[in-house]
């Protein structure tokens, strides 16, 4: 997904898209993004994950409901919990679940239901999010729930996320 928006400077200190990818907050393909740096960012942060994930207060940019939703499954977390008491493995866990979700959408060009400026459709399928409505885990087969939660939906397994 992409936005083309024409802005004077003026005016950028009102946009929210300005302040969400052109901050100094960090992208997760840089190489400044590391585990340190992430792990770091948690342990400060007394808010749930999706706060800590997605929106204007981020500690990471570009992420959005559907990344998150796939994200969280795949570190098997519960989306309530809060940043700053993540253990150890848990932060591993999670710092790896969004590097991978990222690499992989690139990597197949985004999510299955998008096309890009060439019109090339995306081949990326989400393990967990709205496609998974109405099915069961892929892990342990137990039925797939429905969160409303922070301004969005969010699908989720609640035996494997914890
Ligand atoms: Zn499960």
């Amino acid at each position: 997904m992409g936005i083309i928006q024409a802005r004077g400077d003026n005016e950028l200190e009102q946009s929210y898209v300005y302040h969400r990818d052109f901050s100094a907050t960090a992208s997760p393909i840089d190489g400044e993004f590391t585990f340190e740096r992430f792990s770091k960012e948690l342990v400060d942060r007394n808010v749930n994950l999706k706060t800590v994930l997605v929106g204007k207060d981020a500690i990471v940019v570009g992420l959005g409901n559907s990344a998150f939703q796939d994200i969280i499954y795949r570190a098997g977390l519960y989306p309530k919990r809060k940043a700053s008491e993540l253990t150890d493995a848990e932060q591993h866990a999670l710092f790896g679940a969004l590097q991978f979700v990222v690499q992989q959408r690139i990597r197949l060009g985004g999510k299955d239901q998008f096309v890009d400026l060439y019109g090339k459709q995306g081949s990326y399928v989400p393990t967990m999010g709205p496609n998974m409505k109405d099915k069961i885990c892929t892990s342990c087969g137990s039925d797939i729930e429905k969160l409303s939660f922070g301004g969005g939906q969010v699908y989720l397994c609640l035996r494997c996320q914890k």
